[in-house]
């Protein structure tokens, strides 16, 4: 495979090699084309004229058996076959046994390897094994596009007893059904040279002059409810249009002798060659917005520029490689269901204004984009992170129900959200929101909740264009303050590094980021940032009730200094003759085991704490909380971690230091109800969950639940999941 051969010359070698050690008469490549036919692309011993002329249907002979079960068949007599079919320009009949193998890649068929003999003999399982890896290594090579335009590849049938389903990353929430709609089928250029410079550079001038228009069109008329931050996004991406360098290059390349639209090509050629080395991810988005800035000129430039929503059905899911977030505004919002991308991160603009949307989004889906055709039946599923592939009638059917479900349940929760919060028995539960951004204020009224347990600062500087100044800080915060009225809001100063980067930050290379330079860490080493961002606290707080809360706090001394920052903060704040805040709470989050042994004495020193329990896990159990590999390997509902969890419940009611927990646990009704039944009575969520939790909360009785906890928690289990999952069900709790 690593000759310095043309691919085909390539195939002409594997099949010579293949039947000279397999001491086999023939060996044959079929590769899979369009329209579901497989074409003979090399041979030995079968008639070499018959090489690109014999087509065979998948399904049809053994070798369009094979192509269609995606499974080997090993024959002693192929003729005896009931499938066998008679080729005569192949030669074909003299040969009895056959052994055939697919040739798959990403779950889809594309050819077949197969060898035969005169002799009435049975492969043995090593030159089965020995054909499959060699149909593995063709698989690249076909794969690869070397042999049949890459738009060709993948497009046979996906294998049997492969499932049509491909794991990737929810990068929104949600489950969707609908029709394949390919994103901006490929523009090919064909008029590459101009005669007349000046005609071609007003041609530019005129498409550019569109592309605003329509750029500022679309804004305009987005049904958004967009806030200053989201906003910011499709506005940078609108300066873009009036970015006069990228605008002088393609007027350069026209100046060079090419017509505008090859000019605009050159250049975006140009910009995907930087992008495939920037490694920084916000300079990597600015790029791939230029990429898709790009192939909208160039449909003005050709004329394409036809309404989208004309051309396509009514529930889609659009595929595409990646997608900048006015190409998402481009689909009429009330048909769209869903997203699936090849590539994109939690942090692209467009995973951002899709959560705005409330679009559901799958990302890094490997090869999406050469597995789907427009139009084929899609699944999008943000809870396993999967997308379902042309799926079977039943699991449509399942998905419908989970959908109706989901959706009666929503509309179920928003007439409890006035319900309080109270068990069986009497006892009151607080339950609030995570929150992070703008966009997610409208849940408090939404859900009903008493306020936001966890405000994640640090989402305002992983999604803006730079660093926010202290005034952007502030407004922030001071909207949030006004949104959340009388309840409460826990902000939580910056918990930045590990998985949450921040582009404009230069942090260095760790081998373990999560066991790395982040959170109060990188508060206490570079106070400024700390002292600005608590500075812009007090400023969106005066005479407002005011909870700060440090991240990831692993001795008490972290908590002194970066309180002492604060008290120097609050001096300032004094100084400038600022009004300081009517009641000043700080906490901290319980998230870094090493501290459960210093609660004796950090407890007098702190005013509330919250257990951060996504970090908690991670460090207990010694296990990354992203590693897909180790999900669910561990249970937060194991007797260990319901143990340490109850201590620090026991420990902060002996100190009467108010207590909550708002990790992703909290979120969920059976995690939820087992925290209820340690002692927790406050409780803070992704705003989705509160409407089933609360559900949770009104059908459970604590008394019961504690003492069938306190049970079974000194036992062996590997995870007391089951058992409490029979609870639920046998005292008609609501999980
Ligand atoms: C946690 O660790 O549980 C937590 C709430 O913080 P984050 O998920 O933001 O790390
Ligand atoms: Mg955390």
């Amino acid at each position: 495979m690593a000759a310095p051969l043309e691919p085909q010359e390539k195939l002409d070698q594997i099949v010579q090699v293949i039947a000279n050690n397999m001491v086999a008469e023939v060996c044959s490549i079929y590769v899979a084309r369009a329209g579901d036919i497989l074409e003979l692309f090399a041979t030995i011993g079968l008639n070499p004229e018959a090489v690109h002329k014999t087509n065979l249907r998948v399904g049809e002979g053994l070798v369009g058996e094979i192509a269609a079960r995606g499974a080997p068949l090993n024959l002693a007599d192929a003729q005896s076959h009931p499938n066998f079919a008679y080729r005569p320009e192949t030669g074909e009949e003299i040969y009895h046994s056959l052994l055939g193998v697919p040739v798959i890649r990403a779950g889809r068929v594309l050819g077949v390897l197969a060898v035969q003999n005169v002799t009435r003999r049975t492969y043995t399982e090593e030159e089965v094994e020995a054909l499959h890896v060699v149909a593995m290594v063709l698989a690249e090579l076909v794969g690869s596009g070397a042999l049949i335009d890459p738009d060709e590849v993948h497009r046979g049938t996906f294998a049997q007893g492969h499932p049509p389903k491909i794991d990737g990353l929810a990068l929104s929430d949600g489950i969707a059904i609908g029709r394949v709609v390919l994103h901006e089928p490929r523009l090919e250029v064909t008029h590459l040279i101009a005669d007349d410079e000046d005609a071609e550079l007003s041609r530019l001038e005129a498409a550019l002059e569109d592309l605003r228009i329509s750029l500022d069109r679309m804004f305009e008329s987005a049904d958004l409810s967009l806030d200053d931050e989201h906003f910011e996004v499709l506005e940078t991406y609108r300066m873009f249009a009036r970015d006069r360098g990228w605008v002088e290059k393609i007027a350069g390349s026209i100046r060079g002798g090419l017509t505008a639209e090859a000019a605009v090509q050159r250049v975006q050629v140009e910009n995907k060659i930087r992008m495939e080395r920037v490694n920084d991810p916000y300079l990597r988005e600015r790029l791939s917005d230029l990429d898709d800035l790009a192939n909208r000129l160039i449909r003005h430039l050709m004329g394409l520029d036809e309404d989208l929503e004309e051309l396509l059905p009514g529930e889609m899911i659009v595929v595409a490689r990646n997608l900048g977030p006015a190409e998402l505004l481009d689909y009429h919002q009330a048909d769209l269901r869903g997203l699936v991308l090849a590539e994109g991160s939690p942090n692209g603009h467009v995973a951002i204004i899709a959560r705005a949307m409330g679009i559901p989004v799958i990302g890094q889906v490997e090869g999406i984009v050469g597995l789907v055709d427009p139009g084929d039946r899609i699944i999008v599923d943000s809870g396993t992170s999967q997308v379902f592939l042309l799926p079977t009638e039943d699991i449509v059917a399942f998905y419908e129900e989970a959908i109706v479900a989901q959706e009666r349940r929503k509309r179920a929760y928003v007439k409890h959200r006035q319900l309080p919060s109270v068990t069986k028995d009497g006892v009151d539960i607080s339950l609030r929101i995570n929150a992070g951004l703008v966009a997610d204020l409208p849940q408090l009224d939404e859900t009903g909740a008493d306020g936001i347990g966890l405000f994640r600062t640090e989402f305002q500087f992983m999604v803006g264009a730079t660093f926010p100044r202290l005034s952007a800080q502030r407004d922030l915060y001071a909207r949030v303050i006004d949104a959340a009225g009388d309840r409460p809001v826990i902000f939580r100063t910056l918990d930045i590094g590990s998985d949450k980067d921040v582009p404009f930050l230069d942090r260095p290379r760790e081998d373990n980021p999560a066991l790395g330079w982040r959170a109060i860490r990188m508060g206490l080493d570079r106070p400024a940032l700390l002292r600005y961002q608590l500075r812009a606290l007090l400023a969106a707080a005066e005479d407002k009730p005011l909870h700060i809360m440090f991240p990831m706090v692993t001795e008490a001394q972290e908590f002194v200094t970066a309180r002492s920052i604060l008290d120097r903060e609050l001096k300032r704040h004094a100084r400038m003759d600022r009004n300081p805040p009517s009641d000043l709470q700080v906490g901290a989050m319980m998230e870094v085991p090493a501290l459960i042994w210093q609660l004796d004495r950090f407890l007098p020193l702190i005013d509330f704490m919250s257990i951060g329990s996504n970090d908690l896990m991670q460090y207990l159990f010694a296990t990354d909380r992203g590693n897909t590999i180790l999900a669910g390997r561990y249970d937060v509902l194991s007797p260990s971690a319901l143990t340490v969890l109850k201590q620090i419940i026991q420990k902060a009611d002996a100190a009467g230091v108010p207590l909550s927990l708002c990790g992703e646990a909290a979120g969920k009704p059976l995690e939820a109800m087992a925290l209820v039944g340690l002692g927790l009575r406050t409780l803070s969520m992704p705003p989705a969950a509160v409407g089933p939790v609360k559900e949770m909360i009104r059908t459970v009785d604590t008394g019961k639940l504690q003492n069938y906890l306190e049970s079974l928690i000194g036992g062996l289990d590997h995870s007391l999941r089951a058992k409490l999952t029979d609870f639920a069900r046998d005292h008609g709790v609501d999980v």
